[in-house]
């Protein structure tokens, strides 16, 4: 799979775009003027794999808070703000990495143009976040919420940064129904070399949510389009950030980590596979490598089936086989083949 060439920008040390692996991000759900209970949810995050982290801008005190906070965090900060360019500017200054606000909510030239000045002398992006639920009159009056309207909706704001010739920019165009949000990416894929932020917007509760973002943003990815990604569930922030990885790695573009191959089992299964594949998932975690590891229930159609990975076992009433490439290699008694399976992941 290819990836579409986009303009590399750093969020604080974060690279987004260009070469740049993709970067996952989530949203805090405190009050940002809480420092301790932002900053703690904010390691919770960093410690879940999380690369940038947005916060709600909703006042003066939110944005001063950015200051405090991105003293201690540990990974750039992004400032979220709606239509109040004065925040933008302090929230800028206080030492925000990233400033989301889409330009055409701004007001006049001379506003934009301060938000660009405060934005540009400290090599801080914006993000223009174009949302289904909230497109402008005159686009909705045109084009309606399809994606042509929230393509020409991004394209409206891109032009007035590139009017204050600002060309740092990242962009989304969500949606909470799939299609539209996946229609829109691909078309504006076509027609900007910004980077792109991907997500599914109000994705909803965990069970729905994430298969709405691993269908928008994991079929987006599998396209090559997509610089960095956030989940948006009614959850824990913490679970987004845990299914954004998912996502990656279900697709093959996590690195370094082992892929589970497992069959359904069958009436052929004589073992409890249900248990042994989760028991081999979660000792996997440990290990940073890009293997291929089948977990398969019989001894018969196992390591054909699962051919295409690199280790795997198969089990039978007590014996069981772990095999390489398809190939056996040995036999091993069912109570030991998990630990011996794991050791051979090791050493591979
Ligand atoms: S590998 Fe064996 S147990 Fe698993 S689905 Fe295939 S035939 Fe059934």
């Amino acid at each position: 799979m290819e990836r579409r060439k986009t303009k590399k920008i750093m969020v604080g040390n974060v690279p987004v775009g260009g070469d740049a692996p993709i970067a996952v991000q989530s949203m805090c759900n405190t009050d940002t003027r809480d420092i301790a209970a932002t900053l703690g949810q904010m390691e919770r995050l960093r410690h879940a794999g999380c690369k940038i982290v947005r916060v709600a801008v909703v006042d003066k005190e939110a944005a001063f808070a950015i200051g405090k906070l991105a003293e201690k965090a540990e990974m750039p900060i992004v400032a979220d703000i709606h239509f109040d360019w004065k925040l933008a500017i302090e929230a800028a200054a206080a030492g925000a990495a990233k400033i989301r606000i889409n330009p055409g909510n701004i007001g006049d030239d001379d506003r934009v143009n301060e938000v660009v000045r405060a934005c540009r002398s400290r090599n801080i992006p914006i993000r223009i976040g174009v949302n289904g639920g909230s497109l402008e009159k005159g686009v909705l009056e045109k084009y309606g919420v399809s994606a042509r309207g929230l393509v020409e909706s991004a394209k409206s704001h891109i032009f007035i940064l590139e009017k204050f010739d600002f060309d740092d920019i990242c962009i989304s165009v969500k949606a909470s129904s799939v299609a539209l949000t996946v229609d829109s990416y691909r078309l504006l894929s076509k027609e900007v070399d910004y980077p792109l932020h991907l997500g599914v917007t109000e994705a909803g509760t965990v069970r729905i949510g994430r298969l709405k973002s691993a269908i928008g943003i994991g079929g987006l990815l599998l396209d090559g389009i997509g610089d960095t990604i956030r989940v948006s569930l009614t959850e824990d922030p913490v679970c987004e950030v845990e299914t954004a990885y998912d996502i990656l790695h279900s697709i093959g573009m996590s690195e370094n980590v082992p892929q589970l191959v497992s069959c359904p089992s069958c009436g052929r299964t004589m073992i409890d596979l249900i248990h042994i594949a989760k028991e081999v998932e979660e000792r996997l975690s440990g290990i940073k490598k890009p293997i291929k590891v089948a977990v398969m229930g019989c001894v018969v159609n196992g390591p054909g089936e699962a051919r295409e990975a690199d280790i795997g076992m198969a089990g039978g009433k007590e014996q069981g086989i772990l095999f390489k490439k398809g190939e056996i290699v040995k036999k091993v008694p069912m109570d030991k083949i998990v630990d011996e399976l794991i050791l051979m992941a090791q050493e591979i």
